[in-house]
């Protein structure tokens, strides 16, 4: 059914009131930790159709996040004449490994050895990228017990994950990734992921990438070093229940 111009345009200024409304708390959160530096912005469009992404892109959005691999490469494929930047953060099964890094340049959720290979041997194999290595972010589990956490490697695995992306050719280490734990302060779990963050720079001065930070919690995440913010529903509105 194709969309009215009517509903479009009022999706098109509701989306742009939000952006302009999100970006300008990145700033303030960015000036409030005496940051120079303005974290980039990844709208996470998981649940939303592609015609949002597509005005998103028309808004001045450039990255993407996707969380299912099934819906971000149906989405990717329909919007193949844009040039967006598309970034997986969703759990990563390795059997979806190939379909991943045939849209996607980077990789949020690494969190365990065998999806490390799983995504080298995918790139390796992939004629379209070019020999373009993936970028990779392993996700650390910041839940303080582990059992209560949202996915995610421990952050006693991280250096040898990070050490495996390392030496893969076809990868490239950008990072750390990670969500605020349930029921917790993210202040401080934050705190713990620009603790890592600095450990792994020791070690990899080019892995400057720390992904953290949603709706709920992107200014302790600005606060605390985050250099990419992951947005979804204070962009997009609600995410509908059923796609
Ligand atoms: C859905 C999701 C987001 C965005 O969350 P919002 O609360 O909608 O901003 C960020 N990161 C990950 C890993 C997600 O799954």
């Amino acid at each position: 059914m194709p969309e009215s111009d009517a509903f479009l345009a009022r999706r098109r200024d509701q989306l742009s009131a939000n952006l302009e409304r999100v970006r300008t708390r990145i700033a303030a959160a960015a000036r409030a930790a005496g940051r120079t530096d303005l974290p980039e912005l990844i709208v996470v469009t998981k649940f939303h159709p592609a015609g949002d992404v597509r005005l998103l892109a028309e808004l001045g959005v450039t990255d993407v996040g996707e969380n299912r691999d099934q819906e971000a490469s149906a989405k990717a494929a329909e919007l193949a004449d844009l040039s967006l930047t598309w970034h997986f953060i969703g759990q990563l099964q390795t059997n979806k490994a190939k379909s991943v890094v045939r849209y996607a340049a980077a990789v949020h959720s690494v969190d365990r050895a065998s999806l490390v290979s799983a995504l080298a041997k995918a790139v390796e194999a992939d004629s379209t990228r070019d020999g373009r290595p993936l970028d990779c972010l392993i996700q650390v589990n910041l839940a303080v017990h582990a059992t209560t956490g949202r996915g995610g490697a421990l952050p006693a695995e991280v250096a040898s994950l990070a050490e495996l992306v390392a030496s893969s050719h076809s990868l490239r280490l950008a990072g750390l990734m990670a969500v605020a734990p349930l029921g917790e302060d993210p202040g401080p779990a934050f705190a713990r992921l620009a603790e890592c963050a600095q450990q792994l720079r020791n070690s990899h001065p080019r892995a400057t990438m720390v992904s953290a930070g949603m709706s709920q919690d992107l200014e302790q995440a600005v606060a605390a070093g985050a250099t990419h913010v992951r947005i979804g529903t204070d962009v997009l509105g609600p995410r509908p229940r059923v796609l």
